[in-house]
């Protein structure tokens, strides 16, 4: 049997009714808007802080303002409209998935999760968010955010304790507002159970939170999410036109089939290669990744067929991603 006075997800709501923040996706929405707009900022929301998904998703919306015009639009148009917004394998798969819930779902979100699993793009967290945010399903989709308060209110960790979870949830999670228990559950852990300096005398859970009573809080350090990484790119160049090569990437997952130079991730940052001219050493931050970046390149012979060559001034008809756009910009120093 439940006890009433455990259910937190009265308080948890009501903090949420009254401080949630106004994001485009969460306009209140006739059905087939709700579920194109509950799509589209899922998928943008991989790895993409809030903040910065905004501009882009009101941008894309007033562009591309359905499933069906998505499912249509070329491939090239969708990417030009993610540019900047970077891991475009996200763009590709939303592409895919839109294409199928038009053609085998005839234009609706499948209702069970195994379906939507399936799509393109779609993981088990993201599953769970648009069943619960579309369906008003029950589930909690276990974000980063949503870990972290259910480790500092319970001290249980998601991973390792799925059964313990469930019967926390029966007992502490019953509600009827399972969207927007979701919600509220991400949203308290972005603003008030922040990963650092969380804000516990603001917060109405303190009363029942296991980390506030025994004066344990977890600081999790912000840094300590942060891979860095550093990587040696090698670009060939024409001599006498400004022409550089690039291949298909395989070796960056947030840029995997994009257009790149040769590059490789190293141990150490040693400024030397052989048969190779230093150009500079800069810093690229693509999501939580820090990358340091030393750029090398060479000339090599104009009519060599075993390259695909690109200008570096004009733009392309192929895609090009800013994280190549910038190195362009870098290599043109080469030719003045
Ligand atoms: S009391 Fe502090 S640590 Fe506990 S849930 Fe609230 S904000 Fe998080």
């Amino acid at each position: 049997m439940h006890l009433k006075n455990n259910n937190l997800s009265k308080k948890i709501l009501s903090w949420y009714d009254n401080n949630r923040r106004i994001l485009p996706w969460r306009l209140d929405l006739k059905t087939k808007k709700k579920q194109y707009y509950r799509i589209l900022s899922e998928f943008m929301l991989q790895q993409t802080q809030v903040k910065t998904v905004i501009p882009y998703f009101n941008n894309f919306v007033a562009r591309v303002p359905s499933l069906k015009i998505l499912s249509l639009t070329s491939g090239k148009k969708i990417l030009k409209l993610w540019e900047g917004l970077g891991y475009y394998r996200r763009a590709r798969n939303l592409h895919k998935t839109s294409k199928i819930i038009i053609k085998k779902y005839n234009g609706r979100l499948p209702h069970e999760f195994d379906k939507i699993k399936n799509l393109p793009g779609i993981g088990d967290y993201t599953a769970k968010a648009l069943l619960a945010l579309v369906y008003n399903q029950p589930h909690i989709p276990f974000d980063g955010n949503v870990k972290r308060v259910f480790f500092r209110l319970f001290k249980v960790k998601i991973e390792k304790n799925k059964n313990k979870i469930k019967s926390i949830i029966d007992r502490h999670f019953y509600t009827s507002r399972h969207g927007d228990l979701a919600e509220a559950l991400m949203e308290f852990g972005a603003i008030i159970c922040k990963p650092v300096n969380p804000l516990c005398d603001q917060c109405s859970l303190k009363k029942n939170c296991n980390s506030y009573k025994n004066k344990d809080l977890v600081f999790v350090n912000k840094k300590s999410h942060e891979k860095k990484k550093k990587y040696n790119i090698f670009c060939y160049l024409k001599k006498k036109k400004k022409e550089i090569v690039l291949i298909n990437n395989k070796n960056l997952s947030f840029l995997s089939n994009f257009k790149i130079p040769k590059t490789k991730l190293v141990k150490f940052n040693n400024k030397k290669k052989s048969g190779w001219i230093y150009l500079c050493n800069y810093k690229n931050n693509i999501s939580n990744i820090k990358m340091n970046i030393n750029l090398f390149y060479k000339f090599v012979k104009n009519n060599s067929k075993k390259y695909k060559w690109y200008s570096i001034d004009q733009p392309n008809n192929e895609f090009i991603p800013t994280f190549t756009k910038k190195i362009f910009k870098k290599v043109s120093r080469v030719y003045n």
